[in-house]
């Protein structure tokens, strides 16, 4: 069994009717396929766990599947970095946001592989293919909080933290 293909086609599947922010509402799975790029192809991670965690990472947070059924078709290693990416969607989004920058230090350095590619894919869609609707200023504070959150990250692989400058380096700058 490749288990990266079956991740692909079961987040695919999962993410089937959701889309993106952007102004042509891009397909949803167009994203967690962008991290797994961003981290074997740019940063040259071969570790498969998280290449698969990555496919995986907006699954629990934003779709109907639980750790169970992650746990019982990836296994505990994988369900458990998706866990560590994943927001507690009980909490307000302002706990949430400030929590994650609080949280960082302390996740496995495999869950922060993943989370350091998140926010480079994240910061170069805001760049390049923004939500529709956010004035610069919106934009301006996410790559402050992305930033924020990437601070808590950094030590675990140099290669990908440089990427994740030169995606802030493109943050839009007070008039
Ligand atoms: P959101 O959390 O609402 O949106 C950002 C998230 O959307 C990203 O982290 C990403 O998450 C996902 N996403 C989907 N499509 C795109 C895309 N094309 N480009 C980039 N990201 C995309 O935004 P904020 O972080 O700004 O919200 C923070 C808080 O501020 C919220 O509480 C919000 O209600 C509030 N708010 C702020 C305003 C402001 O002007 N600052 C105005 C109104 C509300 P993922 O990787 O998980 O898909
Ligand atoms: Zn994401």
């Amino acid at each position: 069994m490749n288990k990266l293909i079956q991740a692909i086609n079961f987040a695919a599947d999962r993410h089937r009717n959701q889309r993106r922010k952007d102004v042509h509402a891009s397909p949803y799975i167009n994203h967690p396929i962008a991290l797994a790029n961003v981290l074997a192809n740019e940063a040259f991670v071969e570790d498969d766990c998280v290449l698969i965690a990555a496919i995986l990472h907006d699954t629990l947070e934003d779709t109907e599947t639980t750790e169970t059924e992650l746990v019982q078709l990836f296994g505990q290693e994988i369900a458990d970095i998706v866990l560590e990416v994943t927001d507690d969607k009980t909490l307000p989004k302002a706990e949430r946001k400030r929590l994650q920058i609080e949280h960082a230090a302390s996740i496995s350095r495999l869950a922060k592989l993943v989370k350091l590619a998140d926010k480079i894919c994240n910061l170069r869609d805001i760049t390049s293919n923004p939500p529709s609707n956010w004035p610069e200023e919106r934009k301006r504070e996410y790559f402050e909080w992305a930033r924020a959150v990437v601070d808590g990250l950094r030590g675990v692989h140099p290669a990908l933290e440089q990427l994740f400058d030169e995606s802030y380096k493109a943050r839009p700058l007070p008039s």
